[in-house]
């Protein structure tokens, strides 16, 4: 289905603030003429390359040089590759440092050890509070080396799927390393999904191997992670062996396909030799966060992606070495695996684990642990951002936050005022905040402000430029690119880059349909997008959520960012109904801040105006349902698929619910939703 937003709402009507704030950076004294927020020092041999938009259309126009000279200059190869690309977008093919072998966990692991063995790679945010655990280079050689000679031992190869459900611990990255090591597949399951969901997904890969923990505990509470396992196996008899891991030691009913992992890795060798891989060898298979309907495994290879990660993880986030860089993501997400994982392990960073959840033991915990270990680099969610903004300043306050550079936020459009508190409040108003737009699919960070030219502006809640390599168009329904000012269009990518998903697993006709056939010639991301002052990019949301009005199409996120402006609003979530003579209507979903009644007098009238007058008439919801949560997949995004079936009043239809992280908000909307009829 193609769906466009249209350019029917008038202009008057349309919300876009440009708060222009001139954000300092830091002066970084470089050796090239460019003046680049991070210096690259390849830029001396693109030719004719004097300033950073130079450089952004070198990346495009000379694709193959510019990713070629990056790929010999950031990668380790046991042997060089050949041709750089064989991509066409027309037909979904992409192919990357063709001829190539190399070993990721060579890339992530020993070229460091070997010329910085001291240096921390892993700091460990235990979930208890000030509870670190410290890993350098040497011991995470040593760790992937065990665990890989451990896998080998017992019959995994080349090519076999590994499962890995393991909470965020330094031995669930050693596992994705040793994977990488001997050539298998890893599936990383996040750690929170069930037995049905993770059996689903330990089916679609085939895969024999799991390795796992015994318990996981997050925010004080435990959750029995191997019956959850052995639950799952039930439903796959085609698992052949479960490697366990203790994080706290209890009891746990064992099967005879478990294999204590601590006492392998004891006996295993110190050294496992890498195996030689094809650039377009298979690295990991990602499921995505599951918002819109059956889970994908995305499959991404190993130069490619590797080298995507790596430099997006440096450029975005102005990473700088003896930096500490956190990006509190799980390992079961593309973040986690991108950025905490791949990418700062690649330009050999020190990468902070975060094991906890952001309110425990108290809403400050993210910025206790920012003092405590002196992060540069902070990378989360809009999701947790709002939860902690409820929450009021005096939990940021209280803690020397003057180390933070830079503020990432990924996973939804971050609405203004969830980006105003991070950047006057978290950020002190001295940070770079980095909305950075991507997906599972893309690999890394697509659209984000920096880098850019030292001293640019940042806007507010948009993520305004491509990454190099990268070239967003707004087509039409027509299939047509929409070029010239303000126009809204559906979010695609032109030209092929290194970290772009290779097919889904098993299904690469499904990828093709997702992804290449309903713009032939683009890549389709779902997503829309708009473009602010004709020159920056700004996110509208969903193509499944735009909705159309009495003919005129609008983003979800225009209506919901006015919604959580509101004093009183935690959150929004706005879906559409069908209206007899509008054909569409806006029903809005609102969860309120701590302390704030749901009685509390005309708050459906004021929110009403709101959209009224900052966005448009027809855009006011015809009912607003206020409730004391929105229901969340596991990886904190707003289940809108969901929504759309209790707006629609279909509350004993709801779909798939197995991704949600908590149904019991769906109960209670439900019971909400059917008193309003
Ligand atoms: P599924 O594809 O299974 O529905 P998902 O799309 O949530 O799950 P991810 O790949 O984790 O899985 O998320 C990518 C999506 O998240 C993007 O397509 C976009 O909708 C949203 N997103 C991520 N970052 C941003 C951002 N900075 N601004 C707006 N939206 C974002
Ligand atoms: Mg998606």
């Amino acid at each position: 289905m193609i769906l466009s937003l249209s350019k029917q709402i008038p202009s008057a009507s349309r919300k876009i603030k440009l708060q222009w704030f001139s954000v300092t950076t830091a002066p970084y004294s470089h050796g090239h003429e460019i003046k680049l927020t991070t210096p690259m020092p390849e830029v001396a041999s693109f030719k004719g390359v004097t300033s950073y938009t130079d450089l952004y259309n070198y990346s495009i126009t000379n694709s193959n040089h510019f990713w070629e000279t990056h790929a010999k200059s950031r990668l380790k190869w046991f042997e060089p590759f050949h041709t750089t690309s064989e991509c066409d977008m027309s037909v979904g093919k992409a192919k990357w440092f063709l001829g190539g072998k190399l070993n990721v966990s060579v890339n992530c692991v020993d070229r460091h050890a070997q010329t910085n063995p001291d240096k921390i790679a892993l700091i460990w945010e235990k979930d208890e509070l000030g509870q670190n655990e410290f890993v350098t280079y040497q011991q995470l050689l040593e760790m992937v080396c065990r665990l890989a000679n451990s896998l080998v031992d017992s019959g995994v190869r080349k090519g076999d799927r590994v499962a890995i459900y393991m909470p965020v611990s330094p031995i669930a990255v050693a596992a994705m390393l040793a994977c990488a090591r001997i050539g298998a597949v890893h599936s990383v399951v996040f750690a929170g999904f069930s037995a049905d969901a993770l059996a689903q997904r330990i089916k679609d890969a085939g895969a024999e191997t799991i390795i796992t923990t015994d318990q996981a505990v997050r925010g004080g509470k435990v959750i029995e992670l191997k019956n959850i396992v052995n639950a799952a196996l039930v439903q796959c008899p085609s698992v052949k062996r479960v490697f366990l891991s203790h994080r706290l030691g209890k009891s746990y009913a064992r099967t005879d396909k478990d294999i204590d992992l601590d006492e392998a890795m004891s006996k295993a060798d110190k050294y496992c030799e890498p195996v030689s891989m094809d650039s377009e060898d298979l690295l990991f298979m990602l499921y995505t966060s599951g918002s819109t309907g059956k889970p994908k495994g995305i499959v991404h290879t190993q130069a490619g992606y590797l080298l995507y990660a790596m430099m997006t993880q440096k450029y975005v986030f102005d990473y700088r070495d003896g930096d500490i860089y956190a990006c509190v993501a799980d390992v079961g997400w593309i973040t986690g695996h991108s950025y905490v994982v791949y990418g700062p392990l690649g330009n050999g960073a020190t990468s902070v684990l975060f094991e906890s959840v952001p309110t425990y033991p108290d809403p400050g915990r993210y910025w206790n642990m920012v003092e405590r270990l002196r992060i540069n680099q902070f990378y989360g969610a809009p999701t947790a951002i709002r939860l902690l903004l409820r929450y009021g300043d005096s939990y940021v306050k209280k803690y020397d936050l003057s180390t933070l550079r830079v503020l990432g936020s990924v996973g939804e459009p971050i609405n203004h005022e969830a980006w105003e508190w991070y950047h006057n409040v978290v950020g002190n108003g001295k940070c770079d905040v980095v909305d950075t737009w991507w997906q599972t699919e893309t690999g890394g960070i697509a659209i984000t402000p920096r880098p850019s030219s030292l001293g640019d502006v940042i806007v507010p809640s948009a993520p305004m430029r491509p990454f190099f390599g990268i070239q967003p168009a707004l087509v039409g329904e027509d299939g047509k690119e929409l070029v010239g000012g303000d126009s809204d269009g559906a979010c695609c990518l032109k030209t092929p880059w290194p970290g772009m998903a290779r097919t889904i697993y098993g299904d690469h006709e499904r990828f093709l349909d997702t992804y290449y056939r309903p713009y032939p010639g683009y890549y389709f991301s779902g997503d829309g997008a708009r473009k602010i002052e004709n020159e920056f990019f700004q996110i509208t949301g969903r193509m499944d959520d735009v909705l159309n009005i009495s003919g005129h199409r609008l983003g979800t996120a225009e209506i919901e960012d006015i919604l959580d402006e509101h004093v009183d609003v935690a959150e929004a979530a706005v879906v559409g109904v069908p209206h007899h003579i509008k054909g569409e209507e806006a029903f809005a979903f609102v969860s309120l801040k701590e302390g704030v009644s749901k009685q509390k007098v005309n708050l459906v009238g004021e929110l009403k105006s709101d959209v009224r007058q900052k966005v448009a008439a027809f855009a006011v919801p015809g009912q607003i349902l206020i409730s004391d949560a929105l229901p969340k997949t596991r990886s904190g995004k707003i289940m809108r698929r969901i929504l759309r079936k209790l707006a629609a009043g279909e509350v004993n239809d709801l779909g798939d619910t197995s991704t949600l992280a908590d149904p019991t908000v769906v109960e209670r909307l439900a019971a909400e939703r059917l008193k309003m009829k």
